[in-house]
């Protein structure tokens, strides 16, 4: 029979770089509860409007990259693309406005895009993010930057870069876009074909591409910190303040659009200068609008999204505290139940305990304790069962010490 192969742009994870995600998985857990962020779990899947509405028609990710199917009732279903989405979704639907204080969640799980696979990129990824909603004030954009670039540190990811802009708002945003957009109609020429469609629709976009001559074309454009309103030129000074207030060094980036659509104000990235083409470990910035689009209240929203892949690369496999496991083997056959409830008591005793139900004798079950590394393998034989005792073996040094049962777990607890 032909081998089955994961599908294209998948991965698998096993150890030893599990211990990379697990340890990545729990850093996250307990550093966004230190600004009481509470985690969110949303489904896998959702009705797909609610990505082309949520993150924008005219996006790549809604129109090129999504995996979109039709179920038995000939629903649109899409896997989700990224979380946000879902996060506000999940929260008009049941109402966490009300229900939740803070309203600041964070989640952590795979996503979904049907991008072109290759080192750091892939079509099954995995993000965590933090979103926190109703607050509109400059300085929890700040505090939000501050969390996503101080995680990253204390992992100790070097040669990052904060980038950061402000994209308007959908007051003095739209005005910007026919500037831009007159810009780009006299030079639409020289600019790539999928560019030129992005015009008339979202011209932001421009910015976006990464073809040498869209970037020399559009480089005398017109840019957007020009034309902030008032409004949103104050409030991304008092972003940068604080930021300063935190220490948090950055770089202002007037050509830092987002891929999604539904940023307003305060746009970030962050990225790596180990990384090479797919440099970005995380992006975010806010969105007003976000959640009345929805059809929620109109409340603010701001957040970001990492990619957990790209800072796996940089990981050094964490220094975890040496396991010690333990072996039990058993003489005979017939003494298997007295090992079964042997391993059962240390187990509940909190010690990791491996039975090889294959063992056909006390040789071939050393050579297994061998083999998973065993601290300490626990021998019961004719003797051992008639005495109620337990002869331990120190894998290490070899040496072996017959002592009573009720002794056992103080003994391993000594030598653990
Ligand atoms: P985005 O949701 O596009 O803003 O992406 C946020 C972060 O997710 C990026 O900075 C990347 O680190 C990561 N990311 C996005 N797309 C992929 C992908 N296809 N494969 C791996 N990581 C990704």
């Amino acid at each position: 029979m032909s081998e089955i192969k994961a599908a294209k742009g998948t991965r698998d994870i096993f150890p030893p770089e599990i211990q990379k995600w697990q340890f990545l998985e729990n850093a996250i857990h307990d550093y966004y509860k230190k600004f009481l962020y509470q985690e969110i779990r949303t489904p896998i899947f959702e009705h797909s409007e609610l990505f082309s509405r949520g993150i924008g028609s005219e996006t790549e990710v809604v129109q090129k990259e999504m995996y979109t199917f039709s179920d038995k009732s000939d629903r649109s279903l899409t896997l989700r693309p990224e979380n946000t989405a879902s996060v506000v979704r999940a929260a008009i639907e049941n109402n966490l406005f009300e229900t939740v204080a803070p309203l600041r969640f964070y989640y952590i799980g795979p996503m979904f895009r049907y991008d072109k696979p290759q080192k750091g990129r892939y079509r099954q990824f995995h993000q965590f993010g933090i979103e926190v909603f109703a607050d509109d004030s400059p300085q929890v954009d700040a505090e939000v930057i501050f969390a996503a670039v101080d995680f990253l540190n204390k992992l100790r990811i070097a040669d990052i870069r904060l980038e950061l802009n402000s994209v308007g708002c959908p007051r003095c945003r739209p005005l910007y876009l026919e500037v831009l957009r007159k810009a780009a109609r006299a030079e639409g020429g020289r600019l790539c074909a999928d560019f030129r469609r992005k015009i008339e629709g979202n011209p932001l976009r421009i910015f976006d591409c990464k073809l040498p001559e869209c970037a020399e074309t559009t480089r005398d454009f017109p840019l957007l910190d020009g034309h902030l309103c008032a409004e949103c030129r104050d409030h991304f000074a008092a972003v940068r303040e604080t930021l300063s207030w935190m220490n948090v060094p950055f770089q202002l980036n007037p050509r830092l659009v987002r891929g999604l659509d539904y940023y307003t104000k305060t746009a970030f990235e962050v990225t790596s200068g180990q990384l090479g083409a797919q440099n970005a470990l995380l992006g975010g910035g806010r969105y007003n609008n976000l959640i009345k689009e929805l059809g929620g209240p109109d409340m603010a929203g701001i957040g970001f999204a990492a990619g957990m892949e790209r800072i796996i690369l940089h990981l050094e496999n964490p220094a975890l505290p040496k396991i010690k496991n333990l072996f039990v083997a058993y003489g005979e056959q017939k003494w298997l139940a007295h090992a079964i409830q042997l391993a059962e008591v240390l187990r509940a005793e909190g010690y990791p305990v491996y039975l090889d139900f294959q063992g056909k004798n006390l040789k071939k079950q050393f050579k297994k304790a061998d083999k998973i590394a065993a601290a300490f393998t626990l021998i019961l034989a004719e003797d051992e069962i008639a005495s109620k005792s337990v002869s331990i073996k120190n894998m290490a040094s070899q040496e072996q010490k017959k002592i009573p049962l009720k002794d056992l777990n103080e003994r391993l607890k000594k030598n653990y």
